[in-house]
């Protein structure tokens, strides 16, 4: 079983718009449409159990539309479970928080580059605190942002500061891309081997060979969740990059599913897709 722990998906009324714009700025190509259908439409091709949304609020003001729009996709849709997310410069931090933990979504979303806040921001930190306080798991962006590469507001070593002011065993962390886009040499420096989950979105295909199976082996598959960044990444190719790495199948099934099912835990069997075997 695969679950994709990092994707996008933008309202049907915005995706054209938005996605181009990203496209613009990054250079990238978009693999899906970057609508909720296009996202499906990746699954069932590429025989994708369950897709974690991780929304970005840029704006304070933008979290009511995010956590419906959030709410509603988790609620309705099989194959689909959304994070929140909170700005952590909103006025309103502490209750929004509280907001995604009563409404039952199982974590939140912190990006620093588009919310113009360092990782170890007091700021910041104490959303991370609270947020594992009430019981969720946060993802983080990390590293370069392709959009954004001047920015970077989550080094490694930043990252590390962070994890000396909250308690980690509390709660979930994952740190996005491999734990640092493009910075893999201080992953392993500063966050290989600390209790935080790094997820793979838009860093299997371009991190070596090497220096990925080091950092599984050495940070262990009990805290490596496969992710791809959709519509950033193809769900297919990440799936046939993960197959095809020399690793234990018990290694492969921590990092393709189980870690993810860890952290979910308490969702229903229902809400995952199941494909029967090609025969
Ligand atoms: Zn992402």
């Amino acid at each position: 079983m695969y679950i994709d722990f990092h994707t996008h998906i933008f309202p049907d009324r915005i995706a054209a718009r938005a996605v181009a714009k990203l496209e613009g700025v990054s250079g990238a190509r978009a693999c899906t449409d970057g609508t909720l259908g296009g996202l499906k439409a990746s699954m069932e091709k590429n025989g994708i159990g369950l897709s974690v949304i991780l929304p970005v609020v840029t704006k304070p003001e933008q979290f009511d539309s995010v956590q419906q729009f959030a709410q509603k996709v988790t609620e309705e849709e099989k194959g689909i479970l959304s994070f929140g997310g909170v700005h952590p410069l909103s006025p309103r931090w502490r209750e929004e928080i509280g907001r995604i933990a009563d409404s039952g979504l199982k974590g939140m979303k912190i990006h620093p580059d588009y919310q113009d806040v360092y990782v170890d921001d007091i700021r910041l930190i104490r959303c991370v605190d609270y947020a594992m306080e009430r019981g969720l798991t946060v993802v983080l962006h990390a590293g370069v942002d392709i959009g954004y590469p001047d920015m970077l507001r989550c080094t490694p070593q930043r990252a590390a500061r962070l994890l000396e002011a909250v308690d980690c065993q509390a709660g979930s962390l994952v740190f996005a891309h491999i734990g640092g886009h493009g910075l893999w040499d201080d992953v392993e420096r500063y966050l290989v081997g600390r209790p935080v989950y790094l997820d793979t979105a838009h860093s299997l295909d371009q991190i070596s060979r090497e220096q990925l199976l080091r950092i599984i082996r050495s940070h262990s598959a009990e805290r490596i969740l496969w992710a791809t960044d959709s519509p950033w990444a193809d769900q297919g190719v990440f799936k046939d990059y993960l197959e095809g790495l020399p690793l234990t199948e018990r290694q492969r099934a921590l990092i393709s599913h189980e870690n993810a099912l860890r952290l979910l835990s308490g969702v229903k069997a229902e809400k995952v897709l199941e494909y029967k075997e090609a025969q």
